[in-house]
């Protein structure tokens, strides 16, 4: 395993001496962040907490030899080096941030392993009790999404394969407790903020929060278009970033002290109002540069060409998550009318690809700020005066 060298220098870090584990001061005491390779091409993070007279853990690794393998050794690096008394059989609870399988494909292992009950947010506890029904209907609709995208049907099965839900591929175990947002168990909240999956839910725990995979360090979190997957889409995710942020700034107002988020991939980060803002402004370059290409492009293009033109780079397993990405944005800026589809008219079965271009009568201002645009949108359901209650009222 790597040396782990990306974890910052602070006195509340602590790593192993092997780097694949970190202690982390808490308001709570110390709890664990275990380093796993979930995929091929993806390492991730599970997390161990305190939790009644044993430990929680925090997502569950992808169910790949080699990612259950990783995490039976970073327990084992912790009992040695941190926790004397850490012993699997002692884990009482697994709590998924989300059915990404990089997160949510260990559970029955770990759920087996431990005896331990498995919690998930309501909108995903199928993708644990019935994956394989679950992945055909993803498929079916992600399927229609890629025709529509302009992909050639030969290659559509490729792409599902490599990263879509395929079934068999995660083995289905049981939920104990579906969650809805805003429980308490311990010291433990769950706050739920969709959009990077339905029902992902962000954890908080005394001066940290779990937060999955909303907001990474390094690089954008990926967004699915809403009509493949419901309850995700742009929108849903901006308002799930601006309230984590919300969160953090009330966090600091009251408690005087900073809320730390522990992501799913990548290092911690060390100020979220900060992080979000850069997330954010990167969001909004993307929207910017998806705009252009179709304003300079001569003729209207399909999803899979703006995704050439956007984000080739020449590694095929880019391809799904490229053409995810453009898909949410398009169906964000059609939302916003700054795009339109053309040719409606020769739309059908047989011929379902969508092509867009600029809209004809959106002006050069609305195609600024998008992004604050929604959240300014979201803000002012809150802030508005009251209305005067009986002002429209019929009377008699
Ligand atoms: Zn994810
Ligand atoms: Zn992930």
């Amino acid at each position: 395993m790597e040396k782990n060298n990306e974890e910052p220098e602070s006195p509340r870090f602590s790593s192993s001496s092997d780097g694949s584990a970190t202690r982390v001061e808490t308001s709570l005491g110390g709890v664990y962040r275990i380093r796993a390779r979930v995929l091929p091409y993806l390492t991730g993070f599970v997390h161990l907490a305190p939790f009644e007279d044993g430990w929680a853990l925090i997502d569950s690794g992808s169910g790949t030899e080699e990612s259950n393998e990783d995490i039976e050794r970073g327990f084992e690096v912790v009992r040695r080096e941190f926790e004397p008394t850490l012993d699997v059989a002692r884990v009482k609870r697994i709590f998924l941030t989300h059915a990404h399988v990089d997160h949510s494909g260990g559970a029955s292992y770990w759920r087996e392993r431990t005896g331990a009950e498995v919690w998930i947010h309501a909108f995903e506890s199928r993708l644990l009790t019935a994956y394989d029904a679950c992945a055909r209907v993803e498929n079916l609709r992600y399927e229609r999404f890629l025709l529509e995208s302009g992909v050639a049907s030969e290659k559509i099965r490729g792409i599902l394969d490599g990263f879509g839900f395929r079934p068999g591929r995660v083995r289905e175990t049981e939920v104990a407790r579906k969650l809805i947002g805003g429980e308490r168990v311990g010291d433990f909240r769950f706050v739920y903020l969709p959009g990077h999956s339905p029902g992902h839910v962000a954890i908080l725990f005394g001066d940290v929060v779990f937060s999955g995979d909303l907001l990474l360090s390094k690089t954008l979190a990926q967004i699915w278009p809403s009509r493949a997957t419901p309850q995700t889409g742009v929108v849903n995710y901006l308002l799930s970033l601006d309230e984590l942020r919300r969160i953090a700034l009330e966090f600091e107002r009251r408690l005087g002290a900073k809320l730390t988020p522990l992501p799913a991939h990548e290092e911690p980060i060390d100020d979220i109002p900060r992080a979000t803002e850069r997330a954010l402004r990167g969001f909004e370059r993307r929207n910017r540069r998806l705009l252009a290409l179709l304003e300079e492009s001569d003729a209207p293009l399909s999803l899979e060409e703006i995704a050439n033109k956007m984000y080739w780079s020449g590694r095929p397993n880019r391809e799904f998550f490229a053409l995810s990405d453009v898909g949410a944005r398009v169906e964000f800026l059609l939302q916003l009318g700054l795009l339109e589809i053309v040719e409606t008219e020769r739309l059908s079965a047989d011929n379902p690809v969508l092509r867009y271009r600029r809209a004809l009568f959106s002006d050069a201002e609305s195609a600024e700020n998008t992004v604050e645009k929604i959240l300014r949108a979201n803000r002012a359901r809150y802030d508005s005066e009251p209305v005067e209650r009986d002002a429209e009222l019929p009377r008699d």
